[in-house]
Formats: structure tokens, sequence, C-alpha cells
């Protein structure tokens, strides 16, 4: 039985083309690239060629981009690094309440060393209201950390307002952009964010490999502390396979994100459109407008035990039941909880992330295994 792979929000495979690019880099260009012999040189214009790209799909100067080792040490800089630099007195830091566990777990260590964190809570649909976030902002508040869309339930947020009003009020502002990066377009040049964190993986691109985007002048304390790479801001070897991957799945998404997006955008259409034809009590968790395109979390009445992903992965179906990290814990989603729904909801949702590679028989073929598989549970409750 082939598996039908809906869980590209937990990871993508990487695109034929981006493994192609890297073949080279760990055969024949694998010098070091801060070695200053002639393969060193050659593994140092293709790392930057990496950053050209990337930066190229973020409307960001090659400067700005730092390698590092994905999504969870980006938001980690981000916040210890931030934190590190405070100015004196400045100990207040503001994260939205539905952020991953990289920016919330580093934010709860920040707390323990001292720091005033503010969690900003959501409405039903997981949204930060920017006036929430106004409301909230003190003389000492240091940074303001919301994530561009939700990894749970797809919402996205409105980063332009929120970056607006903590610009105005000169607080540097961090976006956690690991589910959009590749998916929709961002682009750092009109955007008022002064930090933004990516992933490679997450747009087909290779695992172990990410990006801080960390504006001209904004002051941030390193994370590692090491050899003088990255300008002496991110110590260690560089990832020269990783970042040449990177770089090329950047490449590829600035050439194919429109179409793909419209394309998968369909697809979710079509899968919501199915179950609510096939199931009764069918609900929609996020904001039916502002969503990822690939992104489909959906509850099911009368559910109350987390049964339904495991049912799927028997009928050769992956999805996931909420975020991958939290899979096998049985615990509600703070994202599910922060929107107000009740902890059964939790149990009672699947979240369908589509791909580059999703067809419509698949769809139509989940559709039916989500039947089935909510009957039985129905039954089971
Ligand atoms: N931030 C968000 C929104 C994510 O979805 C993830 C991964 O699921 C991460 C951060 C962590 O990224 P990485 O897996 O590259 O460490």
């Amino acid at each position: 039985m082939n598996t039908i792979y809906f869980d590209h929000a937990a990871t993508t495979p990487t695109d034929p083309r981006v493994v192609e690019a890297m073949v080279p880099v760990f055969q024949t260009h694998f010098a070091n690239a801060s070695s200053t012999h002639e393969p060193g040189a050659r593994a140092r214009v293709l790392v930057e060629d990496g950053r050209r790209r990337l930066a190229a799909l973020l409307g960001a100067q090659p400067e700005e981009v730092y390698f590092t080792s994905g999504g969870t040490e980006s938001d980690n800089w981000a916040l210890k690094g931030m934190a590190a630099a405070r100015p004196r007195g400045k100990d207040h830091c503001l994260v939205s309440a539905v952020e991953h566990h990289a920016v919330l777990h580093a934010a709860e260590r920040l707390k323990r060393l001292g720091v005033a964190v503010e969690l900003i809570p959501v409405d039903a649909v997981g949204r930060v209201d920017p006036w929430e976030v106004a409301q909230r902002i003190r003389p000492t508040t240091f940074l303001v950390s919301v994530m561009h869309a939700n990894n749970e339930v797809g919402t996205i947020q409105p980063i332009a307002a929120i970056g607006a009003l903590c610009r105005e009020r000169d607080i540097p502002f961090h976006v956690d952009a690991v589910q959009t990066v590749g998916h929709i377009p961002i682009d750092l040049a009109t955007l008022p964010v002064d930090l933004l964190s990516l992933s490679g993986h997450k747009f087909y691109g290779p695992k172990g490999v990410g990006a801080l985007f960390i504006r001209t002048g904004l002051r941030i304390q390193p994370l590692m502390d090491g050899g003088g790479q990255e300008g002496g801001r991110r110590a260690g070897t560089l990832n020269s396979p990783g970042i040449v991957g990177l770089g090329a799945a950047a490449h590829i998404a600035a050439a194919e994100l429109a179409p793909a997006a419209t394309r998968v955008a369909v697809l979710r259409d079509r899968l919501l459109t199915g179950l609510h034809a096939a199931i009764d009590g069918v609900a929609l968790n996020g904001c039916p407008a502002e969503r990822l395109p690939g992104n489909l979390s959906v509850r099911f009445a009368g559910i109350i035990e987390p049964l339904l992903q495991g049912l799927l992965a028997e009928a050769g179906v992956a999805c996931s039941s909420g975020s991958a990290c939290t899979s096998t814990i049985r615990k509600p989603s703070h994202v599910m909880v922060a929107m107000g729904l009740p902890p059964e909801a939790s149990y009672a949702s699947l979240r369908f992330a589509l791909g580059r590679s999703t067809t419509p028989e698949e769809v139509d073929h989940v559709v039916i295994a989500t039947h089935r598989a909510v009957e039985h549970a129905r039954r089971a409750t």
C-alpha cells in the first residue's frame, strides 16, 4: 500500500533539483568554506550564491541572511540573542500564545532568567489583533514575536500591521516564518520586520539548515560561541551542502511559488468540500480567509478520544493530529486552547497538509478514508 503523504507542514520531500545541486558540494566542493586556499574559495562562492538566492526570495540584502541549523535555532537565537543585547531597564517581551514551542519554550527560559514574558491572546480563528499588541507594549518592551502563519491551524497573522506599530514605537519585531517562506510571498524590502526565522526542510530543501534574517543595524548577541563564521555572529563550520540546497530551494520557490500556491489551495478547498459532503459535523479550525494554501485543520463532532490519526495511518494516510512535536503526547494543543476550543477539540482534529505533488485523486481518497475513520471513532466513543 502506497502511503498518501498529507503532512507537508511537518516536513516536505527534498526536491530532486535541490539534491542535484547538493551532490557536488559533498563530493567535489567539500572544502571548508572558511579556508583560505583555492578549494575553500570555491566552496565559499557556492555558499555566497546560496545566500544571494535566499535573500532574493525574501527581498532582503545577502548580508542580512545568517545561516543556522533550522527553525528552532533561528527562533532561539532571535529571542535569547535579543534578550542578551537588550538595553538596561528593558525587561519585557511579548510573544503570541500560538507560537511554535521553539519560541514559547525559549521565552519560558528567558522568564526563568528574569525577563517579563507576556502572551498575546488570539481570537477564535487564531488571529492576533494588532490592537492587543499595542495595548500590551510597555516602555520596557525589548521584543515582540508573532509568527507569520501557524503550523497547526494555518492562520496567517497580520504581520505588516503589527510590524508597523512596533516600528512606530521603535521596538524590534521577530517573525517565525518557518511555515510561510517558499509558500506565500514575503518582501522584507517593504515589511516592517527586523528578525525572521526560516527552515529549509519546510519548502522542499534539506533538513538541518535554516536562516535568521537580521535587519541591518539591529543589535543582537550570538547564540553560539566559537569561530568567527557569519561575521562573528554565528559560530560553527558552515553547512555548505545544506546552504547550497537551501539556496536551490529558494530559487525554485521564487519561480514556482505563485502557481503552486494557487494549485494547492484549490486542492485544499476540494478536500474541505468533500469532507463536508461526506461527513456530518465537520468544522474548520483557524481562519477561513487568511490561511496557508496547503493547510486544512478540521474537527469532527462527537469524538473525544485521539483515535483519528491512527485510523488514517492504518488506511495509508499520513497526516497529523496537531503539530508533529506533540502528536505522541496526549495533551490538548496549546493553539486550540488559545483559540478558546475545549480540550476534546484537539483530540477530534486532524491537520491535512497538502504539497506540490498532491493530486485530486489523493484528495478524493483521503475524503473516503476520513469518512470511514470518523464513523469508526464515533462508534468507539
Ligand atoms: N517554527 C514553526 C512555525 C514550525 O512549524 C517549526 C517546525 O515544525 C519550527 C519553528 C521548527 O523548525 P525546525 O524543524 O527547522 O527546527
